[in-house]
């Protein structure tokens, strides 16, 4: 019997999993993981102030029932310590593990600006569940907040937070949210919204300290100190590539796989946000979902490619909702904007004319399908 070995149990180790199971009932598959296990959709980790959850109300499902349902082994709480792909082995710190095929779902970790301001208690990365919990249990109420940062993830988080009665302060190196993602004028909309509710804006050319006084004081490079009770760090994740790179497998800034998922190493499959496709680096959920599908049919003979379907990305901004599409990941051409007050359609093209990518805002958001038919046309 193939026995498979997934290394991670976030959603890229728990939908491949799902994929594995469906099509492969007879393979034997362990999964390791160095935090507990448990099931939660990391993309709700920036909603629940505003919906009034509690960390732990994220957890649908418990290690232990996710275990039962594929009919799988979790070793959790366990680390792998590195990979030996000439004997198919996993070393962790309890144990030695076999493998005939391995899947790397080892996820992303947070871009570090400082190490020492990010030691200061009440300033935050947060990729995972933990360090949620340990977010939730600082912030009191109407506390105030800085991001730092004003992506995606940025964005989201200042949502939630205003819509939750915080006041915010954000820090941007860029002249407006969700920069490269959409048009110009989509973002300058978002900042109004943002505005509108009070938030903060600062635009620097960089943070020069962090430090803990009566409150926490970020000192840009202009020399403006803004204080708050807590720091949000949002400055980005990158893919974790540690153990592959000890293991000789072939990185760039993620781990590098072919369309088919497969690394270098024929028996070494790589998805969510510790991979690089050929289409680049994705911290996508409609990524991993493709990426599992084709991992599932890949076991035995690798012939399934990742599809090319296309999936819209929901911004999480209740203020000013946005949906974003690009084909095979492109992102950088000109953008075609129609629309006004703040409801915009972007249309953005490459640099020979082709339809690659669009955004929506405000009212336009409904007009989601149609522009999935006109990117595909
Ligand atoms: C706030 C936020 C909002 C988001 N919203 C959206 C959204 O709306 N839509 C969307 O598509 N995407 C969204 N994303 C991105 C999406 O959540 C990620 O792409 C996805 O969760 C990544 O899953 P993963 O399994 O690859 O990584 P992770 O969830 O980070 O899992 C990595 C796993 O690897 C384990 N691991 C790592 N190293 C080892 C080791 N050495 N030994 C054992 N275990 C190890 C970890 O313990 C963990 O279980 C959001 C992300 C954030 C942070």
């Amino acid at each position: 019997m193939m026995h498979v070995l997934i290394i991670g149990s976030g959603l890229a180790g728990y939908i491949t999993a799902k994929e594995i199971r469906a099509a492969n009932p007879d393979v034997s598959i362990d999964m390791i993981c160095q935090d507990q296990g448990d099931f939660y959709s990391k993309p709700l980790l920036s909603t629940s102030l505003h919906q009034n959850k509690q960390p732990d109300d994220l957890i649908t499902h418990t290690a232990r029932e996710m275990a039962e349902r594929y009919q799988m082994t979790i070793h959790a709480q366990e680390k792998v310590e590195s990979i030996i792909p000439e004997k198919q082995r996993v070393k962790t710190n309890r144990a030695e593990h076999r493998y005939d095929r391995l899947v790397l779902a080892t996820g992303a970790i947070p871009r570090t600006i400082n190490d020492q301001w990010e030691t200061i208690q009440g300033v935050s990365h947060i990729n995972h569940l933990d360090d949620y919990r340990t977010f939730r249990h600082r912030l009191k109420q109407k506390q105030s907040v800085t991001i730092i940062g004003s992506g995606l993830v940025g964005v989201e988080y200042a949502n939630d937070l205003l819509l939750s009665q915080h006041s915010v302060n954000m820090i941007s190196l860029l002249p407006y949210p969700l920069y490269g993602l959409v048009p110009e004028a989509i973002g300058l909309a978002m900042l109004d919204n943002l505005m509108s509710k009070s938030l903060n804006w600062i635009q620097t050319a960089g943070v020069s300290d962090i430090q803990s006084k009566h409150a926490i004081c970020v000192t840009t490079q202009e020399n403006q100190t803004i204080q708050s009770d807590q720091v949000l760090l949002a400055t980005g994740f990158i893919p974790n590539t540690t153990l592959a790179k000890s293991a000789q497998l072939n990185c760039d800034q993620g781990i590098l796989t072919n369309q088919f998922s497969q690394t270098n190493h024929p028996n070494i499959f790589a998805v969510g946000d510790c991979a690089q496709s050929p289409n680049g680096i994705e911290f996508y959920i409609s990524a991993i979902r493709k990426s599992a599908y084709a991992i599932a049919r890949n076991l035995n003979t690798v012939n399934t490619p990742i599809q090319s379907k296309l999936t819209p990305i929901v911004i999480k901004s209740p203020l000013y909702p946005v949906v974003v599409c690009f084909k095979n990941n492109q992102r950088v051409g000109t953008w075609e904007v129609d629309g006004d007050d703040s409801n915009f359609t972007g249309r953005l093209f490459d640099q020979s004319g082709q339809r690659i990518g669009f955004a929506l805002s405000g009212d336009h958001t409904t007009e989601r399908q149609t522009l999935i038919t006109w990117l595909d046309g």
